[in-house]
């Protein structure tokens, strides 16, 4: 049975914003040795914006944009939504799509008047067609922290656009005084390495894992919990919900997707990452006083 003690701690963070699905979960939570992080939407804001968009000189600029943003408006990705709006703010026409595939963790495939459309990262489009299309730009923007995303189509990269996330304000006070605690912190994403690390760099992350296909997070957290006896899990998208249930501990993002909140053990509310570290205290607390 439950402790009064605990039905009182949970019920007063229930109030100041994380709300725990049952006690045991209180009491895993002062256990936690690492945790690791989703990126986008999570560690960052999620609503990234196009900064840069190059395309090649020998095609109809027009015609790639539309079409670029013709297959993202069918897809729900928040670089689709970027990628929509920069293209409505220029001239643009809607294409007709025939049939559209959005591989998670990769980009969006689009079949128009026959021929196969590619927009995602490098190993979606073909790493070589990638890599020969303004390479030395394509670094330098991801180095900056930018994701690039290429469009191609049956037969090579037309055009690159480079999308600039923001990393919430709080992630870096989060991490700081997770860090703190002692707690190691990981950052798992399906963005290039490059990206990743400058991401990492900037929230203060000890270690990331890029190239994370969702089910490479699962992959990466049963290897972590080989060195952590107690690991949790932040993450918001669909695609984040088989990490949050492989961790010890999963933590949803309240604003994100409902998969994420109904496989949660526990949910930040507004979205807010500086919590954790109080909720951590507070859990600590509650095992000196209920042992
Ligand atoms: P994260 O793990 O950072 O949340 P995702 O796993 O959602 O990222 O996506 C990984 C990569 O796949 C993105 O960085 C992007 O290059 C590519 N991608 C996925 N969906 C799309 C899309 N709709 N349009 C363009 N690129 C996409
Ligand atoms: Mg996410």
């Amino acid at each position: 049975s439950i402790m009064p003690a605990t039905l009182s701690a949970i019920s007063n963070s229930a109030r100041s914003g994380v709300l725990f699905k049952g006690g045991m979960h209180l009491e895993n939570l002062s256990h936690i040795q690492a945790i690791a992080f989703d990126k986008t939407g999570t560690l960052t804001t999620g609503k990234p914006e196009v900064t840069d968009a190059i395309f090649n000189h020998q095609v109809d600029y027009h015609r790639v944009l539309s079409i670029a943003s013709s297959i993202e408006e069918e897809s729900n990705h928040p670089l689709a939504n970027a990628i929509v709006q920069y293209s409505n703010d220029k001239d643009r026409s809607l294409i007709t799509i025939e049939k559209m595939e959005d591989i998670s963790g990769k980009g969006v495939k689009a079949i128009i008047e026959g021929e196969t459309w590619r927009i995602g990262n490098a190993d979606f489009v073909g790493k070589e067609q990638a890599y020969s299309f303004e390479n030395e730009v394509a670094e330098k923007l991801a180095s900056q922290g930018k994701t690039v995303v290429f469009v191609a189509n049956h037969e090579q990269v037309v055009a690159l656009f480079a999308l600039k996330d923001t990393v919430r304000p709080e992630s870096k006070k989060a991490i700081h005084s997770l860090k703190k605690k002692g707690i190691y912190t990981i950052m798992l994403t399906g963005d290039n390495p490059t990206t990743a690390q400058a991401i990492a760099e900037e929230a203060g992350i000890d270690h990331y894992v890029a190239e994370c296909m969702p089910e490479d997070k699962v992959k990466e957290l049963k290897l972590l919990k080989q060195y952590f006896s107690h690991i949790a899990m932040v993450g918001d998208g669909v695609n984040d919900a088989p990490a949050l249930a492989t961790a010890n501990l999963g933590i949803a993002m309240g604003e994100g997707t409902d998969v994420a909140l109904e496989t949660a053990d526990l949910v930040l509310m507004k979205n807010d990452l500086s919590k954790l570290s109080k909720a951590i205290n507070l859990s600590r607390r509650m095992n000196k006083v209920v042992k």
